[in-house]
Formats: structure tokens, sequence, C-alpha cells
């Protein structure tokens, strides 16, 4: 774009406030940089969606400051299992009431995304985003170094040195942009519902539950508190109309209850498919949740993902415009978050087509899904250093003297070692300005043993380990060349 460029709004200017673009615009306030934050619509979106939610993401409130509103607004979720027509366990895992996963939260919880979204939107606010609602996004116009929001009505346009498009699933700025989704092979029509169960002991677990049964498909998940939510794979033979029929769906739930004891809250038909972005970015622009990939929901990943990569990018963002790092550093974000997701997505086919497999009755598919052979994504490149175990994924958080580890941690990059840091040690994590910590190794048998720092990112995730300690600032330096970090490394 030729002419003078506008004067800047903000640093972070983001399209779309669902619970992704919310979220990115917490934590950029949080990181120091000024949000706007745009939706079309002032409400929040009131049909069924997002209902469980990991430890890892259970972590980003945490660290947002949310984790207590998190938990009055969430429900232990205590396993998951495949099973057959006759709910015989097929496959699964289940936990005890009160289990804690590596991250000392529990490994899933059920939550009500509306609730959630509303306390979210709330805290946002509270920190600094700027809200408005009402202004359509319909294009980008690129400046060398910023970038405008063409908007729909009165106010020609919003400008910010980066734009986050967290615009859903019918992105107009990806659509603008000219980015592809690229499909990841699964679509299937499902009808999901939402229920309260109004009268206790109808024996409904708390285990999430894929009911693989030759006559239908159906995924039963515990809800927050009384909530319940059913999602049944539809027929061929079954349209739309039909099967958002209130008479259709208490014939569907009439095995677990009458809707004198299920009442039915929200009722929704999707199509579920796997799709991912052929790139995260262009320019200054970057795509981030459902704008960037869809999942069907059975690992109850969708949200999650997106959240990671609102938190994947707005530390980036904050190191940039602080002038910690070059503008190097956020090629990274697509670099880290499309293969995940494609990693994440392709788990989630994998558990959609184990159901239609062991319906089917070949038996041999679990090694193939869930619980089989594609492990969990971690990063394999990007800002990470080395291979191993560990190396790329969420740094455990364990409780240490009754405080959680992320307590004592910095807001930034942190080391987390097990000998007394050395001159050396603290010189090279002060330049990244890190905060060192000292714990002892039984604190994280797995990953910790005498002699050990790890270097991590102000998102959790582990950086790189240093084996012995000693080599720390050997992996900062080819850390801060891969990355950005002109201070610290000739790059
Ligand atoms: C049945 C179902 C079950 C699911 N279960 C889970 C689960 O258990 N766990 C999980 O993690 N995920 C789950 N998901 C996925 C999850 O709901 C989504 O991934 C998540 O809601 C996406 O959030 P988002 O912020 O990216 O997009 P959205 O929530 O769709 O928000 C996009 C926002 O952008 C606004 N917008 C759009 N275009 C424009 C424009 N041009 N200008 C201005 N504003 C615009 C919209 O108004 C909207 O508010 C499920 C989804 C479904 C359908």
């Amino acid at each position: 774009m030729t002419g003078p460029a506008p004067s800047l709004d903000a640093d972070v200017v983001i399209v779309g406030c669902g619970p992704v673009g919310v979220m990115a615009g917490l934590r950029c306030v949080q990181r120091g940089l000024t949000v706007i934050a745009i939706d079309k619509s002032p409400d929040i979106f009131p049909l069924p969606r997002a209902i469980a939610m990991d430890d890892e993401i259970q972590r980003v409130f945490q660290n947002a400051g949310l984790l207590e509103q998190l938990r009055d607004h969430s429900t232990e979720i205590l396993g998951g299992e495949f099973v057959d027509a006759d709910h015989k366990r097929v496959v699964g895992i289940e936990f005890e009431p009160g289990t804690l996963g590596a991250m000392s939260l529990p490994p899933i919880v059920a939550f009500d995304q509306p609730g959630v979204e509303g306390f979210l939107r709330r805290a946002a606010a509270d920190s600094g985003v700027e809200f408005r609602f009402g202004p359509e996004a319909v294009g980008i116009t690129e400046w060398p170094d910023r970038v405008s929001v063409d908007l729909m009505g009165p106010r020609p346009s919003i400008t910010g040195r980066w734009v986050i498009a967290a615009d859903g699933a019918s992105s107009t700025i990806r659509t603008h942009l000219g980015i592809s989704f690229i499909d990841q092979g699964f679509d299937q029509p499902w009808l999901v519902v939402d229920a309260t169960q109004l009268e206790p002991g109808l024996g409904l677990t708390r285990i999430a539950q894929q009911i693989c049964d030759p006559d239908r498909v159906v995924t039963v998940v515990p809800g927050h508190a009384d909530r319940r939510r059913w999602e049944f794979h539809l027929h061929d033979d079954e349209p739309r109309e039909l099967a958002e029929d209130p008479e259709f769906v208490a014939r569907l739930l009439a095995r677990w209850g009458t809707p004198e004891q299920l009442r039915v809250d929200r009722i929704a038909w999707y199509r579920f498919h796997a799709v991912v972005a052929e790139r995260f970015s262009v320019g200054h622009v970057f795509l981030a949740g459902d704008a960037a990939h869809q999942t069907p929901p059975f690992n109850g990943q969708g949200m999650c993902a997106g959240i990671r990569d609102a938190e994947n990018l707005s530390w980036k963002l904050a190191e940039v415009a602080h002038g910690r790092a070059d503008e190097r550093l956020l090629d990274t974000y697509g670099i880290e978050r499309r293969p995940h997701a494609v990693g994440q997505v392709a788990h989630a086919a994998d558990a959609g087509r184990l159901m239609d497999a062991i319906a089917a009755g070949v038996d041999t598919s679990v090694e193939a899904g869930y619980g089989g052979g594609r492990p969990f994504p971690h990063l394999e490149a990007g800002l990470v250093e080395g291979s191993g175990p560990g190396i790329g994924s969420p740094l455990p958080q364990p409780v240490i003297d009754g405080v959680m580890l992320d307590e004592m941690l910095g807001k930034g990059w942190s080391v987390v070692t097990t000998t007394p840091p050395t001159h050396d040690h603290l010189g090279a994590a002060a330049a990244l300005g890190a905060t060192t910590i000292e714990i002892d190794p039984s604190t994280m048998p797995l990953l910790l043993d005498t002699d050990t720092a790890v270097l991590v990112r102000p998102d959790r995730y582990v950086a790189g380990i240093a084996r012995p300690a000693g080599v720390l600032p050997d992996l900062i330096d080819r850390l801060a060349r891969k990355g950005g970090y002109p201070g610290l490394s000739p790059g």
C-alpha cells in the first residue's frame, strides 16, 4: 500500500471475540501490549460447543489469574472410554475423583462455554482490552510496519502493529488473505444435544463415553455440574430438519431418560470436519483458533488448540514489541503451531474412525487410533533446541511446599535448575530476562536429575535442557540465534 500509513490505534487488533480472541487479548495486555478487540456481534455464541478442557489449557487460565473462576465453572471428568453396543469397555482410562496430573490440575474438566466466555470477557475488559462490538471486518490493508483492519460501517478501519484473526470457522480475514484450508479427511453430520439432569440417580457416569453401537455411534460427555452432552452420528436418511425436531431428539435420549428427567437446553446440527489452514500468518496478520484449524470434537481439543495459539503468539508479540527480540521470533508461530494443530486434528479424526471401526466389529483398529500409536503432538521445530523427552512439551508443574511451580516462576522466560547457578549461568539467563529457580530433582523425576537446567519459555513449554547445567549459556545462545534475540547473539 502506498501513501501515508494511518496512525496506530493499538499494538494488536483482534478480530473476533470468541474464547480464542479474548484469551489472546487478555494475555497480550497482561504482557504489556495495548489491544483493541472487535466483534460484529456483542453476544456470546449460545449453541452447544466446547465442553472439555485439558490441564494444559487450565494452566493458561491459571497463568492468566483465572484458575479460581474456572474452578467455579467446571467439574472434573473422570476418564474416557470407547464401549461397544453393550456398553462393554474396549479401551479407556479412568481417574479417581480429585486426581491431579503432571500439572497439578485435573487431567480434564467439563465446563460451560458461554459461562467461561463470560468471565473471560470481563477479565479481559478489566485488564485493559478495549472491546468494540458491532464493526464487521471486511478486509486487511498492509503497510510496511503496520496493518489496518477494514471495517463495514461508519469507521473505515482500525490499525495495529499486528492483527490476530480469531474470527472463527468462516474467517473473513483468512478468506481475504487467500489462505486455503487443507482438508485432513473427515466429514460427518452429527446432532449435539445439551441437557440438564433434573432427577438424580439416572446412572449417568462422569466418564466421557464413545458408544460404538452399529445402530448409531454416540458420544456422551458429563458436563459441568448437572449438565450432560450427547452427540449423535446422523444417518444419511436423517436430514437436519428431522434431526432438530424435538420429538426426534426425545426418542434419541429415551435410552438415558425421559423429558421429565432430562431437560433439553440446546440442540445443534453440525458437520464435524477436519481442516487446517495452509499457513498461519501473512505479514503482520496471524490466524488463531477456528480461523486456523477445525477438528472433530471427539478429543475436546478445538478451543484448547485455539488457546494454545493465543498463548504461543501473545508472548512472542510482547517480546518483539518490548524490543527484546526481532520479528524473526514471530515466524516461529506458524512453524510451531501448524504441525501441532495438524497432529491434534489427526488424533481426533482417528478417534472418529475408531468409533466407526469398533461399531463395525473391526477389533484390530484400537492400535491405530485412541490408545494406539499416535502420540500427542509436541513442538518439533521452532524455538526449541534438541530432542528428547520433555523438550517441546509443557513443563510439569509440581506443587513445592504448597505452592504451584508457576507461581514461583517469572512471567517471562525461566530456568529451572537442580544445581546452584554459576555466574555464567546467571548472566546468560539475565540476558534473556529469565528468572532462575533451583529445585530438587525428585520434584520432576522424569525430566530432572542432578546437574540439569531446563530452559522454559514464557508459555511454559520446555525450550531445551542443559545437561550438565554448565552448558546452559550455549543452549541460550543457540536458541537466541534461532529466535531473533539480537541482543544475545550475532544471529
Ligand atoms: C459440538 C462441538 C463440541 C466442541 N467441543 C469442544 C471441546 O470439548 N473442547 C474444545 O476445546 N473445543 C470444542 N469445540 C470447539 C470449540 O467450540 C471451538 O474451537 C471454539 O469455540 C472456537 O473459538 P474461536 O474463538 O476460534 O471462534 P468463535 O468462538 O467462533 O469466535 C469467532 C468470533 O468472531 C466473530 N466474527 C466472525 N467474523 C467476523 C468479522 N468479519 N468481523 C468481526 N467479527 C467477526 C464472531 O461473531 C465470533 O464471535 C467444540 C465445537 C463443537 C461444534
